[in-house]
């Protein structure tokens, strides 16, 4: 659970740090207002992927499922800036489907807390395969880094990709070639 006190205390500190006037009046509500963000954005520390996953439906033919273009926001957690894109996730079933909704649920667990990239992307792959235990999944992340667009380098506008290939994915190009034409279509 977030801890709204300690995130308001922490907040005042910072902009003292910077220098600024906690009390005038554009400033006053701000501890606050941040603190209830942080409950939002970070939400997904108090939840499971099982929680969205575990609900199945059998199915007799296992065609490939692919759900791309999730937009998710996260937060990087070397500098607690946002970083934020598109996810895209394939999956050849073993029987069993799950709602489409539920893989964007999961990608919100992962998303919504202090996070890198890459972990990211196995994360979302790996939860794929335990609760759902397909022949094989495919997780693609394309998303812009503020701590590199905003500071650092600054080169607005780049992309990071990062992949996690799970079972018959891993193993079979040809799945992941036609997982790279439904996504670039
Ligand atoms: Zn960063």
């Amino acid at each position: 659970m977030v801890d709204l006190k300690k995130i308001e205390q922490a907040v005042t500190l910072l902009l003292e740090g910077i220098g600024e006037d906690v009390n005038r009046e554009g400033l006053k509500d701000t501890p606050n207002r941040i603190a209830r963000m942080y409950e939002e954005i970070y939400k997904g520390m108090d939840e499971e992927a099982a929680e969205h996953l575990s609900k199945t439906f059998s199915v007799t033919s296992n065609e490939i499922v692919v759900v791309k273009d999730i937009t998710f926001y996260s937060t990087c957690e070397h500098h607690l800036m946002p970083f934020y894109g598109k996810v895209h996730i394939a999956y050849l079933p073993d029987g069993k489907v799950v709602g489409l909704s539920k893989l964007a649920r999961t990608v919100e667990v992962y998303a919504r807390r202090p996070q890198i990239q890459e972990q990211m992307t196995t994360q979302i792959a790996e939860a794929i395969m335990e609760h759902l235990k397909p022949q094989g999944v495919m997780v693609m992340v394309e998303a812009e880094h503020l701590c590199m667009t905003m500071r650092g380098v600054e080169k607005p506008g780049s992309q990071t990709v990062t992949m996690a290939t799970r079972g018959c994915f891993q193993t079979d190009p040809k799945l992941q070639q036609y997982f790279f034409e439904m996504v670039r279509r």
